[in-house]
C-alpha cells in the first residue's frame, strides 16, 4: 500500500509551486503529498552524443537514492531526457511501482522560441506529474484527449488535456487502489 506522494524537486522552479499541485494531487490519488528540495548529482545518466539524459537511468538512480517503500516519489528535473527508441520525453515512470521523473525542459515556451510563459509551462508540469504518477499506479494511456493518462508527444497535446483524470481512468485507479488496499 502507498501512503504518501514525494515530489523531490531538482529544478529551478520554486517549491512553494508545488504547493498548487498538491491539491490536485490529493484529489486525484487520495493521499498526502510531500514536498523537498533536492540536489540531484544526473552525470551517470548523461549521454554526451545526444547531449541528453537518459531517463531510465534517472529512475534507477532515484530507486537508489530515496526510501521508495510505502511511497510514489516523482522527481523533478530541468534536463532534456531520452529513452533509447525515442527522440525524447517529457518523463519516465515504473507502471505499478514507486518511481518516476518528469522534466521542465521541453514544458516551456522558450524551448520552443516562444515568448516565456511561467503559467503555461505549470500547468503542463502538473499534467505531466499526475500523468507519471498515474503509471505508478497501475494506470495505462487514455485515448481520451482531455484525460491526464493520454499519452503526449507534443506540448500542444499536453495543453489540451485536463490534470485529471477521465471518469473511466478515475473509477480504474480507485479499483486499483482499493485491490491493493485489501491484498
Ligand atoms: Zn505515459
Ligand atoms: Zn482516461
Amino acid at each position: 500500500m502507498s501512503s504518501v506522494i514525494r515530489i523531490y524537486n531538482s529544478s529551478e522552479i520554486k517549491s512553494r509551486t508545488f504547493d498548487s499541485f498538491s491539491t490536485t494531487l490529493r484529489n486525484v490519488f487520495s493521499v498526502p503529498v510531500s514536498v523537498a528540495n533536492v540536489s540531484l548529482n544526473l552525470e551517470d545518466a548523461f549521454d554526451g552524443g545526444r547531449d541528453q539524459y537518459n531517463s531510465t537511468a534517472i529512475l534507477a538512480k532515484v530507486l537508489n537514492t530515496f526510501d521508495t517503500r510505502n511511497n510514489k516519489t516523482i522527481v523533478v528535473v530541468d534536463v532534456d531526457l531520452y529513452i533509447p527508441v525515442l527522440t525524447f520525453v517529457f518523463g519516465e515512470a515504473q507502471l505499478d511501482g514507486s518511481a518516476a521523473v518528469v522534466s521542465t525542459h521541453r514544458l516551456q515556451n522558450q524551448y520552443y522560441g516562444l515568448p516565456k510563459n511561467d503559467r503555461l509551462m505549470i500547468e503542463r508540469l502538473e499534467k505531466e506529474i499526475v500523468h507519471e504518477l498515474g503509471h505508478t499506479y497501475g494506470m495505462y494511456h487514455c485515448r481520451d484527449y482531455e484525460c491526464v493518462m493520454k499519452s503526449s508527444t507534443y506540448v500542444e497535446e499536453i495543453d489540451l488535456k485536463r490534470a485529471t483524470p477521465c471518469p473511466t481512468c478515475q473509477e480504474y485507479l480507485k479499483q486499483s487502489i482499493a485491490g491493493k488496499n485489501t491484498a
